[in-house]
């Protein structure tokens, strides 16, 4: 089993500093279920290449099983020596802790800047095969490119295996490259040579630092890390997602001019009523109030007693914290507390208590995410909820030119990421609804101006 990472660098020696171990001989390592050597094919004044070749003892791993071993023949005929695997991550961890941490002792110049680097893996099992690898590593923007084995060579009959071997090519710090192959091997294998247990949560969060909780693929990544043992699963994304909450905030003060608009012309009530009319319009009877913040949508919706469930959710555990005491859902009788519930979570997740709704409605709320994340947010509402109908609202940034208290172009909350005209807004309604298979029509909510339209833009979305 062979690793190789290949770095352009100002001096191809640098790379022994990175990597705290000298081109000059080769290294190498016993490890509990094998030998590892690392050493540098090639050094030249402007790029250097090492290896790590991993030599797993197979009848040794018999010896050391752990507690999931396989059937007798399979424990000493199997692809393990052969192939990259959460032993390769095991020996990166091993031989680089420093580098996998993003420390040097004598260059931390080095370590700090991104260098182009290829990584070739020799044999990598894909459990999914090349559209996983890519889903795996194309969002962390590194270019792949992949060649499948066959089975047997000389039985091209039989078909293609699941081997393949991998190229990865990205600049970037040498230690995000080898956390994300750290992670990521064990995953597209889908096998773990240990035990899982809850120490390895900790060890995917801290390794996941900075890029898991943005993947659009976190969800199987932890599931797939976690050896599928849902109850970590669970546990890390809950812990990917508080940790995430901080930054965005029903906690944050508005600014000045949002108060002012929405006190002014009551446009929050406006807003509220538009939203009440098209669900009930809809005939929905289960309803999600995704990002529902402090509760003043799923206050009126509880009023409605043709509704039998509603659901709110926010990621900010702080919003739902006022919203279950504006809500008095400590005192509530038992029937109603199955019908009304809050629960956390984040629109950038896939989230399976999300499935089998009538409605859903997004109340100023797609403005709060980091663009580059609102097509995660599309995908688990539009594609995995998949609810008949969406009702999403935003702000009209052409109105912003109305509010006194607004500075040009700036945003009307200081959470904002970005706010929209009636066209962008429009545009990617549009082009969201066609990609999932709905229909959408707008509404504008508010006072309409002939020129700048409405302050609020809804946008309702029918399968
Ligand atoms: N819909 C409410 C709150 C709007 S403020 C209302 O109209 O009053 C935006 C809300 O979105 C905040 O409560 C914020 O915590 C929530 N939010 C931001 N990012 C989110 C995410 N990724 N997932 C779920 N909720 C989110």
């Amino acid at each position: 089993m062979l690793l190789t990472i290949t770095a352009t660098l100002e001096d191809g020696a640098d790379l022994g500093y990175l990597l705290h171990k000298s081109p000059g001989r080769v290294h190498s390592f016993e490890l509990a279920f094998g030998v590892a050597h690392v050493f540098y094919p090639e050094v030249t004044p402007s790029r250097a290449t090492v290896a790590v070749l991993l030599e797993v003892d197979p009848v040794g791993l018999v010896r050391g099983r752990g507690p999931d071993s396989s059937a007798p023949l399979e424990q000493y005929v199997n692809d393990r020596p052969y192939v990259a695997s959460s032993f390769l991550s095991v020996a990166i961890g091993r031989l680089f802790a420093p580098t996998l941490g993003g420390r040097s002792k004598e260059r931390p110049d080095l370590a700090a800047r991104a260098w182009p680097l290829v990584a070739r893996i020799s044999v990598l099992p894909c459990r999914g095969g090349e559209p996983l690898l890519r889903r795996l590593f194309e969002p962390l923007a590194y270019e792949v490119a992949a060649t499948q084995h066959l089975l047997d060579e000389t039985r091209p009959d039989w078909g293609a295996s699941s081997y393949f071997t991998v190229e990865l090519r990205a600049t970037r710090r040498l230690a995000e490259l080898l956390t994300h192959l750290y992670v990521l091997i064990p995953v597209l294998d889908d096998d773990k040579h240990y035990w899982v247990g809850d120490d390895e949560v900790d060890k995917l969060l801290k390794h996941g630092e900075g890029w898991l909780a943005a993947h659009p693929e976190r969800e199987l990544i932890a599931r797939r890390y976690l050896r599928h043992r849902r109850s970590l699963a669970r546990q890390a994304l809950e812990r990917l997602l508080a940790e995430e909450a901080p930054a965005v905030g029903a906690d944050q003060v508005p600014a000045a001019a949002e108060e002012e608009i929405e006190h002014r012309i009551s446009l929050n009530e406006q807003r509220l009523g538009a939203v009440l009319a098209v669900l009930k319009q809809s005939g929905a009877q289960r309803v999600l109030d995704l990002g529902c913040g402090e509760g003043h949508l799923l206050r009126q919706l509880s009023r409605d007693r043709t509704l039998t469930e509603i659901v709110g959710m926010d990621v900010s555990h702080r919003a739902l914290e006022i919203a279950s005491e504006r809500l008095k859902l400590e005192r509530l009788p038992e029937r109603h507390r199955e019908r009304l519930k809050l629960i956390q979570g984040s629109l950038l997740y896939r989230d399976r208590r999300l499935d089998g709704y009538d409605a859903a409605a997004l109340v100023e709320v797609i403005e709060h995410l980091d663009p580059p994340r609102l097509a995660a947010c599309e995908r688990n509402v539009f594609e995995f909820a998949h609810p008949r109908t969406v009702v999403v609202t935003t702000p009209n940034a052409e109105f912003n030119v109305k509010l006194d208290g607004l500075a040009r172009g700036a945003l009307r909350h200081r959470d904002h990421r970005f706010e929209w005209s009636r066209a962008e807004f429009e545009a990617w309604a549009q082009r969201t609804a066609e990609r999932f298979g709905y229909g959408v029509r707008f509404l504008p909510v508010g006072p309409c101006d002939a020129t700048v339209g409405a302050p609020t833009q809804m946008g309702v979305f029918e399968r």
